[in-house]
């Protein structure tokens, strides 16, 4: 292991559409903090063995993936014709690397093939069957789209068709419309590194593309300023280049991370949309901002200290 030479430090999210605590048994949100701080471990042990941001990155966010608590992978959210389509990205805050793929039905990990694009391939963003083609080539597993498919999100896809056919759509919770999972890295290199995937949001169109595969609006790493993964309703997010903003008030107007995460946070919130991120800075300062109810959240700073919540207390686990 070469000597580290940086502070090393993850953040997590599990989305800003969490529910209403009273509408989850405690036993399902004690699976979703126990499965919170597995993604966390899981990025951690990689930093603390001297790994790099980018593998910490795409380590916390499978596991995620995995979970049936957050819309990205298995669990992810339905499409108005009822299948799931679905979108991630990754980027190397050390070279500027990135990779992405959007509405891919097949790839059981999308953070993997985000990955696989942006070391294995010459594009940024490859979509649809052919990203689904270029997976099964690189070897990644792949499943029946059926996989994605949980009884919870089937129930909240039945509910907002309800509230639309009522004209009601207004109504519908954070939780019943979107979610994504994320994460952050800074590694004892100083790299520093993002990544997001998402199911997107309920009901949306066959094609709809959210900010997570988007570099600059969903995710954005740069070495030395910060590494930043979104959440929240992807079309305001990339109208607002809103990870890449971050960063760009960080370097040119030199806020810190907290005055510029607030300050973009506050412009999304404007349009009257629920918002959240989670960011690191290059010294491991992690800033995870939102506006709704809650937001699965989970961090490790250079203390080494685990931490995970998903309204607005927070849980200290003690040493990871
Ligand atoms: N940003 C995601 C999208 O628009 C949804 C979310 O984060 O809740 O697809």
């Amino acid at each position: 292991m070469a000597t580290p030479v940086s502070p090393i430090a993850i953040g997590i999210h599990g989305g800003c559409g969490t529910l209403d605590r009273k509408l989850q048994s405690e036993r399902d949100w004690a699976e979703t903090e126990a499965h919170l701080a597995q993604s966390l471990r899981a990025g951690w042990k990689i930093l603390a063995a001297g790994g790099r941001a980018v593998e910490a990155v795409e380590a916390a966010v499978a596991v995620m993936e995995d979970s049936p608590h957050f819309n990205a992978g298995h669990g992810a959210a339905l499409t108005e014709a009822g299948e799931h389509e679905l979108d991630a990205s990754i980027m190397d805050g050390a070279t500027l690397g990135a990779g992405a793929v959007c509405t891919v039905r097949t790839i059981r990990s999308p953070i993997r093939a985000a990955r696989a694009v942006m070391e294995k391939s010459d594009c940024v963003l490859i979509a649809g069957k052919a990203a689904e083609d270029f997976a099964r080539r690189q070897g990644l597993a792949m499943v029946d789209n059926s996989y994605f498919t949980t009884e919870r999100r089937k129930q909240a896809l039945a509910s907002l068709k309800a509230l639309k056919a009522r004209g009601t759509i207004a109504l519908a919770s954070e939780a019943e419309r979107h979610g994504t999972v994320g994460a952050v890295a800074l590694d004892g290199r100083g790299n520093l590194a993002a990544g997001t995937s998402t199911g997107g949001f309920n009901n949306k169109p066959p094609g709809r593309v959210g900010d997570s595969p988007i570099i600059g609006a969903g995710t954005y790493a740069k070495n030395g300023v910060c590494a930043v993964s979104c959440t929240g309703q992807g079309e305001v997010f990339i109208r607002h280049v809103a990870a890449y903003d971050i960063a760009a008030r960080m370097i040119y107007a030199k806020q810190t991370l907290r005055q510029s995460a607030d300050a973009v946070l506050e412009a999304l919130g404007s349009h009257k949309i629920g918002a959240g991120l989670m960011a690191v800075d290059g010294a491991g300062r992690v800033y995870a901002p939102f506006n709704t109810l809650g937001m699965a959240r989970g961090w490790i700073g250079p203390d080494g200290v685990a931490h995970v919540g998903t309204h607005k207390e927070i849980l200290r686990l003690g040493a990871a």
